[in-house]
């Protein structure tokens, strides 16, 4: 089978350089130039465990993975085309910016010349697989193509592990036809056993969407719960172990922090909710978990201005959306170290990988080369995000260049006993 992959951001990349590694023929397309010419000269435009291995071995030694900006190029003898472009919130609303997907069923319905499937990994909401079938068929006969949901369930940082090791892959079809040549793609994940659940494209489309929402759901609630831990003198951390036990509820999406962020939970809980609304469907329970994460955010930047004096010196530890990631997009550490900022206090910030991509967009922040670097004269430690090498800091050496002994931890990765033992004042959350 020959693949073309349409938009080469974490979703497409990905796709495209694992399914070179089930061994099929795969191209990946991207309308950015300079996106294209950096792929072929075989660097990753971004950040993520394992990939730069994968990209090296698949355009150098086995060739089976390519780049092109040409979608009608790379359609000639396509099999599967996959769209993978971004489906951000639109400017001002709540739903699914869906402008990329339609230009890019526009494109491929003028360059249809012999039967493919159109596969949607994009997460769009209900009815648009349909949409882009009515787009096509303007041009072209319906039996030239079938259009499949196929969403999309990896998390970056494990990216290639969840696409090569999915707990399910979900496929929406409206004919066996194209079932059949799915299931056919997916079967090197037979042998290891993968569940695949197929389903119509409109029901695949809602999964994609619940599931997120659900995840979000678990996260706004077990931060709720901290809020109250915290104000009885309880600890969220017991509850969350004991109630993550429970094997009806389970461990993950149950550690507390400053509120989701990144690239997916955000723009998806709003897009459900508000597609839900166009059918008359109220779902309550995502709507508060929205407002809920939009109040958290605001909440923890209270809770460091209440306790820190004005104009304050923050050292600020971790910019990404989440451990092993240099993506920002709607990182909640990045929110509230410009809500921060914003209330006049100077914020010296260190990441692993996400400073490049933070210094482009806030340049209102200062950054240093190293978290010790971030740490001296600060009035605050802030950990933001959770990376590893946050998880074990010299705080004897720190307590020595700080101007004032103080941590917010958001993450909870310290033992409050132990940093209060080397005199340093602890805000952890929930507890
Ligand atoms: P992204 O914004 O990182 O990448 C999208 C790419 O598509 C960009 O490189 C852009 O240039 C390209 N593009 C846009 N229009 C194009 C066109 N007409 N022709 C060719 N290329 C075009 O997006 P992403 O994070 O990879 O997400 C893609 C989709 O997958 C979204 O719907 C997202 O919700 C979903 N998803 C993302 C993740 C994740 O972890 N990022 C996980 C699961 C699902």
């Amino acid at each position: 089978m020959k693949l073309v992959i349409v938009g080469t951001g974490y979703v497409g990349l990905i796709t495209g350089a694992c399914f070179a590694e089930f061994g099929y023929q795969t191209i990946c397309v991207d309308k950015d130039d300079d996106r294209i010419d950096t792929l072929k000269s075989g660097k990753c435009p971004f950040f993520e465990p394992g990939m730069d291995e994968l990209l090296s071995k698949h355009l150098n030694i086995t060739k089976l993975l390519s780049f092109s900006s040409s979608l009608k190029k790379s359609m000639v003898d396509a099999d599967i085309i996959f769209i993978t472009v971004g489906t951000p919130s639109r400017r001002l609303e709540d739903d699914a910016d869906l402008s990329f997907v339609w230009s890019v069923a526009n494109e491929i319905s003028e360059n249809i010349t012999k039967y493919c499937l159109i596969v949607t990994k994009s997460t769009v909401p209900v009815g648009t697989s349909k949409e882009i079938k009515k787009i096509i068929s303007k041009k072209i006969s319906e039996e030239t193509f079938d259009i499949v949901s196929n969403p999309e369930f990896l998390r970056e940082g494990s990216a290639i592990d969840d696409f090569m090791r999915p707990d399910r892959v979900v496929i929406g079809t409206d004919n066996k036809k194209s079932e059949k040549i799915m299931k056919e793609l997916y079967r090197p994940l037979f042998l290891r056993e993968t569940p695949i659940v197929t389903s119509s494209v409109e029901t695949a489309e809602i999964i994609k969407y619940a599931s997120n929402s659900f995840l979000a759901t678990k996260i706004g609630f077990i931060n709720e719960v901290a809020d109250l831990c915290e104000a009885v003198g309880a600890n969220v951390q017991d509850v969350s172990r004991a109630m993550g036990i429970d094997q009806r509820i389970g461990p993950k999406f149950l550690n507390v922090g400053p509120g989701y962020g990144g690239s997916c939970f955000p723009k998806d809980v709003m897009a459900f909710a508000s597609t839900a609304k166009k059918f008359n469907v109220d779902l309550s329970i995502v709507n508060a978990v929205h407002h809920s994460n939009r109040v958290r955010i605001l909440k923890t930047a209270d809770k460091i201005i209440t306790n820190t004096k004005k104009r304050s010196v923050l050292a600020f530890l971790g910019l990404s959306f989440k451990p092993n990631t240099d993506d920002i997009r709607d990182s909640t550490s990045i929110k509230i170290a410009v809500l921060l900022n914003k209330k006049g206090n100077i914020i010296n910030c260190f990441d692993p990988q996400a400073m490049n991509n933070a210094k482009q967009e806030f340049k209102e922040l200062n950054y240093f080369d190293t978290a010790i670097e971030a740490c001296k004269n600060s009035d605050a430690i802030i950990i933001g995000t959770e990376w590893n090498e946050f998880r074990a800091l010299n705080f004897i050496e720190i307590s020595k260049i700080v101007n004032s002994k103080k941590i917010f931890d958001l993450r909870n990765i310290y033992d409050q006993t132990e940093l209060e033992k080397l005199g340093f004042e602890y805000y952890g959350t929930g507890k």
